[in-house]
């Protein structure tokens, strides 16, 4: 049963996105016989990256957008996987370059995300991106952030009227999720701390937050008693149980009773991860071809 909290609709609002996306890229068709292409490479048979791909190269057609995955052997060494992007880079069709990631442990994964043309990352983890977001130059409607903390945002934009002032407080400080939703978090303006494996007393800084995120990886750790009343709780974690359920890194029994709004593992930010690749994509559409 849950409590108090209005349940954040991470489903509905990726579907609303993913709307809007098809319509504009619809328009962009009629209008100049162009659609936006998305190319993600996956290097090796990782079962999970498989499903990833299979479904952003799905929701990338759903769109109306070209969606090309290229599927290259788990012997691709370094320097074939750097030519693949060199040769995205020099097509003019390609708008966005998604690597998926793990990479086999023999490819030096900085060297590769360093190779993508930081105008068609969609993945907004390429240097020239991370700076510009950490030097405050980037913002989500013009510059190519990371997916699942672009969807945060969103989520959060939609539960509250405002995020001026308010007291955030992301758990995690991965470069892929905790770091960029805090630069995110600030450029709102919020007043923004990081907490990781080292804060000590984390549930009384939990507690200080109007905005939680949770970017942990441990199933439920996060409790009701260290939720503020009336707090928003975006919960990024996604942890497979041994039941096989999922779960995220809050307890969202609990933590439904004391917050203002919180979203659900699974439906939360889960669906809005890929939503936002394709908002990238167009993104990038928009900035690199007018
Ligand atoms: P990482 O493992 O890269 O980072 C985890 C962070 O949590 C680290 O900064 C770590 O601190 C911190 N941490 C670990 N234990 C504790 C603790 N006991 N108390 C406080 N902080 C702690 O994970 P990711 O950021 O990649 O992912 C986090 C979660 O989000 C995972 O469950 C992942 O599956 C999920 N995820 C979901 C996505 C989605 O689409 N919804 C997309 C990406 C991730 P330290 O730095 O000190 O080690």
């Amino acid at each position: 049963m849950t409590g108090q909290a209005r349940i954040i609709d991470g489903k509905a609002a990726a579907a609303e996105l993913r709307a809007g996306i098809a319509r504009e890229v619809a328009a962009i068709k009629a209008e100049r016989g162009l659609v936006p292409g998305l190319h993600v490479v996956l290097v090796g048979d990782d079962p999970a990256s498989k499903v990833y791909v299979a479904s952003k190269e799905k929701l990338a057609v759903e769109v109306g957008m070209a969606s090309v995955a290229h599927r290259l052997p788990a012997e691709t060494t370094e320097e074939d996987l750097l030519a693949k992007l060199a040769e995205l880079n020099g097509d003019d069709a390609v708008d966005g370059i998604l690597v998926q990631l793990p990479l086999p442990k023999h490819i030096d994964t900085a060297r590769i995300i360093d190779a993508i043309d930081p105008a068609r990352d969609v993945d907004g983890l390429t240097p020239v991106n991370a700076g510009l977001l950490a030097g405050g130059k980037a913002s989500g409607e013009h510059l190519l952030v990371p997916c699942t903390p672009l969807g945060c945002m969103l989520l959060l934009k939609q539960a509250l009227p405002s995020l001026a002032g308010l007291e955030a407080v992301v758990i995690g400080r991965s470069e892929l999720v905790g770091r960029p939703v805090a630069q995110l978090l600030l450029q709102a303006d919020c007043t923004v701390t990081i907490a990781h494996s080292r804060t000590r007393d984390l549930p009384a800084v939990v507690k200080r937050a109007d905005i939680v995120v949770a970017a942990v990886g441990r199933p439920r750790m996060v409790k009701g008693d260290w939720i503020k009343p009336g707090a928003t709780v975006i919960d990024v974690g996604i942890n497979r149980m041994p039941d096989g359920k999922l779960a995220g890194d809050v307890d969202f029994a609990e933590a439904a009773q004391v917050a203002g709004a919180i979203t659900p593992v699974p439906g939360g930010v889960g669906p809005m991860t890929i939503a936002c690749l394709l908002r990238n994509t167009l993104t990038a559409f928009k900035a690199r071809r007018g």
